[in-house]
């Protein structure tokens, strides 16, 4: 199958780690340009330099950009139309989960939790939505959370708030059809930056890497007996944003090694 990316412009929030760097490799492996943000300039400029060895600088744009600032994220969508090339599919993948009970809970936790999930999908869909009309395949992606489905007590507020996306992203569907497709990503455990820092914190330093996670697969009841990998959660995301779905609107694909029970 063809995914029909090859000379489209993408834009992907948080591309510098774990699933979103892995999509903008599958993305511009597909032959796509791919511009990509994260906060943190200096790992942002060490992956754009080896990116761009591999793919060609003129592919590839990369800017520091927090996707909670409005005006960041505003100057970010005034680089990606000057970069030319329109805007054809929009990758909302940045963020990272919050762990904590409704007893752990602060006010100041609950709105910047509510804060990072909601806004991460408002502000770069606001600012990028211009491009993106002028497109006649434009698509936007949310990455999300099985927990929107399924919660978890010790994720309370990240379960809440994903809840919450599903929601919109549903909402936005129709709200922007026929023009923009807008569907979403649910996963469940994926190997990634954020699984490696918890591995980092592990009560108990002398179990290694492959123990640690195969522990995790099994407590968690994946049938697929393992994590993810943010490879097979990028092909996922490659297909959804690609004209390939042409046809897929308001849907959400779950990439969770079978672990849901809500379907
Ligand atoms: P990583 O920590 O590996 O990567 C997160 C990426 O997002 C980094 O590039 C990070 O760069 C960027 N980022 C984080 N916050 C911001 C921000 N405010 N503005 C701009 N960029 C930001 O995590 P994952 O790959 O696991 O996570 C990707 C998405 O998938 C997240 O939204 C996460 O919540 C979601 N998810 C992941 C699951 C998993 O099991 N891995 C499960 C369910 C959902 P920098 O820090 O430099 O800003």
């Amino acid at each position: 199958m063809d995914l029909d990316l090859t000379g489209r412009t993408i834009v992907v929030t948080g591309g510098t780690s774990g699933i979103g760097l892995a999509t903008v490799r599958v993305l511009l492996g597909e032959g796509a340009r791919v511009a990509f943000c994260g906060r943190d300039g200096e790992r942002l400029d060490r992956v754009a330099a080896d990116l761009a060895a591999v793919h060609g600088g003129d592919r590839v744009l990369a800017r520091r950009c927090d996707v909670t600032s409005a005006d960041e994220v505003a100057v970010f969508a005034t680089a990606v139309g000057a970069w030319g090339g329109g805007l054809d599919a929009l990758v909302n993948n940045a963020g990272q989960g919050r762990v904590s009970t409704f007893a752990s809970t602060t006010d100041a936790n609950w709105r910047a939790e509510l804060d990072l999930k909601f806004f991460s999908q408002i502000l770069p869909i606001r600012a990028f939505r211009p491009l993106l009309e002028e497109s006649p395949v434009a698509a936007i992606v949310a990455v999300n959370s099985l927990l929107s489905y399924q919660p978890e007590p010790h994720m309370v507020c990240t379960s809440a708030a994903r809840a919450g996306v599903q929601n919109l992203m549903k909402s936005l569907s129709v709200e922007f059809a026929p023009k923009i497709r807008v569907n979403t990503i649910v996963l469940g455990l994926i190997e990634s930056g954020q699984w490696d820092r918890r591995f980092a914190a592990r009560s108990d330093a002398s179990v290694d890497r492959d123990t640690w996670f195969a522990d995790l697969a099994r407590s968690k009841h994946i049938p697929a007996g393992r994590l993810g990998k943010a490879e097979e959660v990028a092909r996922a995301i490659a297909f959804l944003a690609s004209p390939a779905a042409s046809y897929v609107t308001g849907a959400s694909l779950e990439v969770s090694g079978g672990v849901s029970r809500f379907a």
